[in-house]
């Protein structure tokens, strides 16, 4: 069974909890490499989401998705903001106005937000940021091959494994690289949060 645009609001609904209930540990995360506000950044931009959804119903997956983006666009700010906004734009166009989304788009859905956070960021593999998590999420997505919920759970866990690997990584990109060598040793906030999102969607398309 694919994925309707009630089912893309619930599991937005599911990260909006997801982000709230991990606030403080990306704050924590972004004071040790950064600036200290990557969980309020991320909780003002989803809270910003929970209303949207409640004013208007989404009549599509990819009109659900837009709505994800201009919101974060407009809420969030930092180097967040805009990168996750792209994703989420990106994600939006691939998936076009189809009615349900199977595995197989929500693949590419995750491709396409993949190409934008690397269009708008040019980060690489390796460079501590958000893409370390993303990418490989991308990849097992790609090779899952079955239903949204299966596609999803490939992509949070290896997600989870890509943000781990940011921890022994010198930032190149962002706010972090301004530490140099100094960055390494500490997970990167935004790969993080990239994995708590991916874990959110693949547990609500789980039910
Ligand atoms: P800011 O650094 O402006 O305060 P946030 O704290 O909200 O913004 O987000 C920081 C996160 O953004 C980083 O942990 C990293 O994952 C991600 N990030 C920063 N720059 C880039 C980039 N050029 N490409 C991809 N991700 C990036
Ligand atoms: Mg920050
Ligand atoms: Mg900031």
């Amino acid at each position: 069974m694919g994925c309707t645009a009630a089912d893309v609001v619930a599991a937005l609904r599911a990260a909006a909890a997801v982000v709230q209930e991990h606030r403080d540990e990306l704050v924590r995360l972004d004071q040790a490499i950064g600036d200290a506000d990557h969980g309020e950044n991320l909780r003002r931009g989803f809270t910003a989401l929970l209303s949207r959804l409640d004013a208007e119903e989404p009549a599509s997956p990819g009109k659900a998705l837009k709505l994800v983006a201009t919101t974060l666009i407009s809420t969030v700010g930092g180097a967040a903001g805009p990168l996750y906004g792209t994703a989420f734009l990106r994600a939006s166009a691939a998936v076009g106005d189809a009615a349900e989304l199977d595995g197989e788009a929500v693949a590419r859905a995750l491709q396409a937000a993949l190409e934008g956070v690397v269009a708008r960021g040019k980060a690489v593999v390796g460079d501590k940021t958000m893409v370390d998590a993303l990418t490989p999420a991308v990849t097992a997505a790609a090779s899952a091959e079955g239903s949204v919920a299966g596609v999803l759970s490939a992509a949070a866990d290896a997600a989870a494994e890509g943000a781990e690997s940011t921890v022994p990584m010198v930032a190149r990109k962002g706010r972090a690289s301004y530490l140099g060598e100094r960055s390494a040793g500490h997970l990167d906030p935004g790969a993080r949060s990239t994995a708590l999102l991916l874990r959110a969607f693949a547990d609500a398309a789980a039910g």
